[in-house]
């Protein structure tokens, strides 16, 4: 195969950074307001994150030796010299604001370039966002935010019980863009419920929002969840892995073709696990996708014809 027919993100940190660049996952033990009772109990109905004990065994280091660890293993594996410390798991601005201050300073070292912060739509504020852009003047760092949206469908997202809707989304995004930060929005292009219909309108509104990154997951189901629960009584069958091909390539062909895609395809945990990429592994789905991309000859914002008043055009 030629040149990639999508925005990939190795190619944008090597321009951006002018090396290569690996992001270093650090684990911190939180939890979510959408668990906890603060937005509501129990989670989206696809979560696993207390189940599975997916790294835990890392989030019991301090973010400091987290840093230095995971440093080690990109710098023998890869030869890596800069780091984005990328804070992973749970929502790591539902903290106390001095404690996610002392988390994020702790993250800094000379290495680390860029810091990224994944969390929810609905826990993305001013104070915290000043506080990150302070980091950024001081310390010189990229920072980007990582939210979790799944779907722009607000009747889906009200079903899989997120506690946000559509509009927290586009308010943390103008947030971020206020602060001048980059924002990578997370993507369930097969969630029961969504059609292709919803799938055009995930991409276009990231694309008139401007964000600058996406990382796309194909639903996993795992025992024990809500969903999992479904699955098991058969309410809901997950669409074919053709079907969710045609996705990705109507999602890209619509989407700006400046936006980095981050994720192609989504590893789920190994355990427990009800239905994960048709029983395939991730790279042969993502070699799907790219087949499919090659026979359709559909590249990245081939229908991206549609902002801008494209009546006057
Ligand atoms: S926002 Fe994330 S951590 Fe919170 S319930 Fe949903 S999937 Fe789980």
């Amino acid at each position: 195969m030629g040149a990639s027919r999508y925005k990939l993100y190795s190619e944008h940190l090597l321009k951006k950074f002018g090396e290569k660049v690996y992001k270093l996952p650090v684990n911190l033990p939180g939890t979510c307001p959408n668990r906890d009772g603060k937005v509501g109990w129990g989670g989206c109905i696809f979560c696993d994150e207390e189940g599975s004990g997916f790294e835990c065994l890392s989030n019991v280091l301090t973010i400091r030796q987290q840093v230095a660890k995971n440093k080690e293993f990109f710098r023998k594996r890869y030869n890596a010299g800069k780091f984005i410390a990328y804070f992973q798991a749970f929502t790591n601005t539902y903290l106390p604001f001095e404690r996610f201050k002392a988390n994020i300073l702790d993250a800094l070292d000379q290495d680390v370039v860029g810091i990224a912060v994944s969390t929810r739509p609905d826990c993305v504020n001013d104070r915290y966002l000043d506080f990150l852009y302070e980091v950024k003047e001081n310390h010189g760092v990229d920072i980007n935010i990582e939210l979790g949206l799944q779907t722009v469908n607000y009747h889906t997202l009200a079903r899989v019980n997120r506690g946000h809707s559509l509009a927290e989304f586009i308010d943390s995004i103008l947030r971020i863009k206020k602060h001048g930060f980059a924002a990578c929005a997370h993507l369930i292009l097969n969630l029961p419920w969504d059609d292709l219909t919803d799938t055009v309108e995930n991409a276009k509104i990231l694309s008139a929002l401007n964000v600058e990154y996406v990382k796309l997951h194909s639903l996993y189901v795992v025992r024990g969840t809500t969903l999992g629960d479904m699955f098991e009584r058969g309410e809901f069958a997950v669409i074919s892995l053709e079907d969710y091909v045609e996705r990705v390539g109507e999602f890209l062909a619509y989407l700006d073709p400046s936006v980095v895609i981050q994720r192609l395809v989504g590893r789920g945990p190994k355990e427990s696990l009800l239905f994960s990429n048709w029983g395939a592994s991730w790279w042969l789905v993502k070699q799907r996708i790219e087949e499919y991309l090659e026979q359709k000859d559909i590249y990245q914002g081939n229908k991206f014809d549609y902002l801008n008043g494209k009546a006057l055009k």
